[in-house]
């Protein structure tokens, strides 16, 4: 009989997002009238932009001519795209990145999960607590970690705690880790990073020899000019970071799929006996053996992302939700509640009232208010007592959830 790879029984059965699912159903099987508001899962609400969808349409039309067909593109991505991404989102910062550092993809999720085979089992590896799970998840399945505590640790993975204590910016650890996972604006606690914390960042990733691998997705949500929106606008970062971009949150492209790996040539990973080689052409050899290009038509559908119109377009779609950030955290404040968050992102991470876990609070805002919202403890350890509510939604599902919040508080 063919053997299962044991790994992947080490994963906690209950993955976040489907329990949540599951309360969800049982609950709307049960009270088959309620009018549930999601405010759970990281999905956008609002449609494509008219200028993505512009150039998609006129991509279709071009996949049905003999002389404008596609059929294979490169597994990098268009240079169109590479191009597009490495003027508008680099050197307009004035950050210098080629178009070949660029690896146009189908998604940050499987991106930042897929980053691990060109990595050795020896790597140490720290994320944040709380943490996107997909890091988390990705290292057990490549064998990196031992068993999950009662608490959802995994042994062999070092925990950067994220709480309000330290404003969701965890300390810099003390010993050396070989691979350290940064999410910046921060899925799920909306914090952000100052200039000064990613000086630091780089400056111990420097000292140690360590790699950065920073996810971005919801750089776009920055509102406030001081903070970086990619970290290669820290001198030095080229040679020790890599950055996971995507069109999901900023352009609408959950569905569509678009996403990109900056690796930057000047980075540097050693060999067992110490000879440094550089990571771009491995990584180049791995996308192009297993990933075989995003369509043509959804790499033309970003491309229209960068153009006036696309920029501006997008530009509106951020401004919406951040306005959903806004008076969701201006109503909980009212209401009472500690917020943290959706200032520069669009998630509001909150403190439970009374300090309750955050399941518990989870079944109290269900059950009551037929609100669903994420409870913290799903992300990590340290966001037990924290619960994520998300900014991506109609402004009047937001502002009927502000008013029922209002309400079951009162
Ligand atoms: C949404 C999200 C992404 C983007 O994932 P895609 O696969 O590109 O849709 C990446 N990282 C984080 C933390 C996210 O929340």
């Amino acid at each position: 009989m063919a053997r299962v790879n044991e790994n992947f029984l080490k994963l906690k059965a209950g993955y976040l997002f489907p329990e949540i699912g599951r309360r969800v159903s049982k609950f709307c099987a049960e009270n088959p009238d309620a009018k549930v508001i999601r405010l759970g899962i990281g999905d956008v609400t609002e449609p494509l932009v008219p200028a993505t969808i512009e150039a998609m349409h006129k991509a279709v039309d071009e996949m049905a001519h003999r002389e404008t067909f596609r059929g294979y593109g490169p597994e990098q991505g268009y240079d169109f795209l590479r191009t597009a991404i490495a003027d508008n989102d680099y050197k307009s910062r004035g950050v210098h990145i080629d178009a070949d550092e660029i690896f146009v993809s189908d998604g940050s999720k499987c991106d930042t999960g897929n980053i691990l085979d060109v990595f050795d089992l020896g790597n140490t590896v720290a994320v944040q607590d709380p943490v996107y799970p997909v890091y988390v998840d990705t290292n057990v399945m490549a064998g990196r970690t031992g068993a999950a505590d009662a608490q959802g640790r995994y042994a062999g993975l070092t925990y950067l705690p994220c709480v309000a204590e330290n404003g969701f910016t965890p300390e810099i650890p003390k010993e050396k880790v070989d691979i350290v996972y940064l999410c910046y604006p921060n899925n799920p606690t909306g914090a952000v990073a100052s200039r000064e914390t990613l000086v630091e960042w780089v400056a111990y990733a420097k000292q140690h020899g360590s790699l950065i691998l920073f996810d971005a997705a919801y750089c776009a949500f920055v509102q406030d000019d001081s903070i970086p929106l990619t970290i290669y606008e820290i001198e030095g970062a080229r040679s020790v970071a890599i950055e996971f971009r995507s069109f999901s949150k900023n352009a609408g492209f959950t569905g569509t799929r678009c996403a990109f790996t900056v690796v930057p040539k000047d980075l540097m990973v050693s060999t067992e006996s110490g000879e440094k080689r550089p990571l771009h052409p491995v990584w180049s050899r791995r996308h192009s053996t297993k990933f075989n290009g995003v369509s043509y038509i959804v790499q033309r559908g970003a491309e229209a992302v960068y153009t006036p119109e696309g920029q501006q377009q997008t530009l509106e779609l951020v401004k919406f939700y951040m306005e959903n950030a806004k008076l969701l955290r201006e109503g909980l404040t009212a209401a009472g509640i500690e917020v943290f968050g959706g200032e520069n992102a669009p998630y509001i991470w909150l403190k439970t009232p009374g300090g309750v876990p955050s399941w518990d609070f989870f079944d109290h805002l269900l059950t009551q208010a037929h609100l669903v919202g994420t409870p913290g403890s799903g992300f990590g350890a340290s966001g037990e007592g924290y619960f994520r509510l998300s900014a991506f939604n109609s402004r009047a599902n937001v502002e009927e959830a502000v008013v029922r919040i209002q309400n079951l508080l009162k």
